[in-house]
């Protein structure tokens, strides 16, 4: 049953970015009611996921004026007619994809990418319109929501509903709706890493650091971390890294590349898996030179905007694998539960995760903070 307030617009405050490039403005805008099977949400925490930086840039394709933001959590405040598990006053967290449990990729049990419910890359609802708008124009979202709005609309397939709120903390629930999972599931879903293996992440932001963690507790023997900022050694072996490359200080090889300084580090054989979480182009060659002959793997988390990246055709010829991942393999409804379980029981203490805290009127502040050595992640409160 859907109450009153599902029937009236909602005008309330978001970040819109206008344009490809352009900074982000505060604004007034119109949230529709929720649609059948459709929730409203009120916002309480959002965060900044690198990805939303690129999206400013045009990503995944270029649809403007949108609405940024895709990690959050918050109440939902109306529901559609349809919609059976999840009511009124629920806390959720968004998800980028979703899980039908019945298509042939959610069968197959070797995927997250369902095929009826898929990353939403047109920027609207599944039925191609959106429940946004700003004098009387059309907003996108990024992917199947914007979180960085007092109000959003999603379709009830793309939140996941948090079991037990008050033992969570908010905030980290925020973040585990894509950074840190997408890192987490990695090692878990994707690489299938065996116990005692070796693995590399490179970038150590908040998806290279649940790539850390999520190696740990797969039994990984030795985590190397990578990173350009001294700082992130301490946060890294906070969360299971063994070791520690600063490529940029690191000139004991003298040849200033991450794969050889991997190799260096390891007898000169490369690890079973690398993880590449910078969204850094040619680090994606890097990462599957730095893995073994014959069956390492390389996989790539980080998104880039750079559409196509050179890899030397030999390093893969010899037995290596080079795969790519959303949201780290992880299937929404069947395995984030499971890590957000661990996060309530605090076997992952996501705490060193929140650097800086931010209303949404500071937003465009965001930006200036990330640029700072310490920040791993902002938080938006509302
Ligand atoms: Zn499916
Ligand atoms: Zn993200």
């Amino acid at each position: 049953m859907s109450s009153k307030s599902s029937s009236q617009v909602i005008k309330c405050k978001a970040a819109v970015c206008w344009s490809m490039g352009e900074a982000v403005k505060v604004e007034e805008i119109r949230v529709e009611p929720p649609q059948p099977s459709e929730v409203r949400v009120k916002m309480l925490y959002a965060s900044v996921c690198h990805t939303d930086l690129l999206c400013i840039q045009g990503y995944p394709s270029p649809l403007f004026p949108r609405v940024l933001g895709h990690e959050g959590v918050g109440v939902v405040e109306s529901i559609g007619e349809e919609v059976i598990d999840i009511k009124e006053g629920d806390i959720v967290i968004p998800t980028l994809m979703s899980e039908c449990k019945e298509c042939e990729n959610c069968e197959s049990g070797n995927t997250n990418m369902c095929l009826k419910y898929p990353l939403g890359l047109s920027g609207l609802m599944l039925d191609g319109s959106s429940r946004m708008s700003i004098n009387g124009k059309k907003l996108y979202h990024v992917f199947a929501c914007s979180t960085w709005s007092e109000y959003m609309v999603v379709n009830v397939n793309y939140v996941l509903k948090l079991e037990s709120p008050d033992d969570m903390c908010l905030p980290h629930a925020s973040f585990l709706s894509c950074g840190f999972s997408t890192g987490f599931g990695a090692p878990w879903k994707e690489a299938k890493l065996h116990k005692g293996s070796t693995v590399a992440v490179i970038g150590l932001g908040a998806v290279g650091l649940g790539a850390v963690e999520g190696a740990r507790m797969q039994g990984a023997a030795r985590i190397i971390g990578v990173d350009k900022n001294e700082r992130k050694k301490a946060i890294g072996e906070a969360f299971g890294m063994t070791d520690f490359i600063n490529p940029e200080s690191d000139t004991s090889t003298g040849s200033g590349c991450v794969s050889h300084m991997i190799k260096d580090l390891t007898g000169g054989r490369g690890v079973d898996y690398c993880f590449e979480c910078t969204g850094f182009a040619p680090f994606v060659s890097e990462a599957l030179e730095a893995t073994k002959l014959g069956k390492g793997m390389a996989i790539v988390i980080g998104a880039t905007n750079v559409k196509h990246v050179q890899i030397n055709s030999l390093t893969l010829l010899c037995g290596r694998t080079l795969k790519g991942s959303i949201f780290g393999g992880l299937k929404p409804k069947t395995d984030l539960p499971l890590l957000l379980n661990k996060c309530k029981d605090k076997e992952i203490l996501l705490d060193q995760l929140l650097t800086h805290q931010v209303s949404l009127p500071e937003i465009i502040e965001a930006f200036q903070l990330l640029k700072h050595q310490d920040c791993v992640k902002v938080l938006i409160t509302f």
